[in-house]
């Protein structure tokens, strides 16, 4: 049975099915590409989830594992609408990236819970029986990797680095609050910042 630490639900805010399957996908991952839990920003993670639909708490699961996070800008959706990962690291120029997928199996596998039916009438996952989440929770967590993911190589994967970070700020000319310089809007010679730039011009 693999495991995933119980801090990980309670940053979630609920126990699914889709944590762990992300959690999953993060360690098969950074396995693959032989790399360690990412403390700084080096490795970047993907998911190929969007906003429109459910299974995104996947991402937290991704984040959890790898330490690749949405505030340390490592961090990215794709909105494919696709329950896959991919994850890279720039120093690792052989094996670049890596994608995660989950099998179609083992998504209609899923589809059976009765959790899903739960889910599907709009019960939220927090105030779903107990025996219906412990069941699709084992259920990912005893799977083989085999039986749930398909990993792939993608040697091609192109890789639009982020902008640099900058600790260089100004006060914005109205609100006198710091802006960060790529935010900052000049309006007659003088900084603002966005929202305050609207009325200055
Ligand atoms: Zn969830
Ligand atoms: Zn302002």
């Amino acid at each position: 049975m693999n495991i995933v630490p119980q801090w990980v639900f309670e940053f979630h805010g609920h126990r699914c099915p889709f944590v762990p399957i992300g959690y999953r996908m993060g360690q098969v991952a950074m396995r693959e590409l032989g790399v360690d839990r990412e403390q700084n920003s080096s490795l970047h993670a993907f998911s190929e989830m969007g906003a429109s639909h459910h299974n995104t708490c996947m991402e937290d699961g991704i984040q959890a594992a790898t330490g690749c996070t949405y505030a340390k800008r490592n961090m990215e959706h794709l909105d494919y609408g696709k329950a896959a990962m991919i994850m890279y690291h720039p120093e690792h120029p052989d094996r670049r990236a890596v994608r995660v997928s989950l099998k179609p199996e083992a998504f209609d596998r899923l589809g059976k819970f009765e959790f899903i039916n739960y889910r599907k009438k709009g019960t939220p996952a927090s105030e779903v029986p107990g025996k219906a989440v412990k069941e699709i929770v084992d259920w990912v967590l005893s799977q083989t990797e085999e039986e749930l993911f398909t990993v792939e190589r993608l040697p091609d994967f192109a890789f639009r680095e982020p902008e640099p970070k900058t600790f260089a700020k100004v006060k914005c000319t109205k609100c006198g609050e710091y802006v960060f310089e790529p935010q900052v809007h000049i309006v007659k010679g003088k900084p603002y910042c966005l929202p305050c730039s609207r009325y200055a011009k």
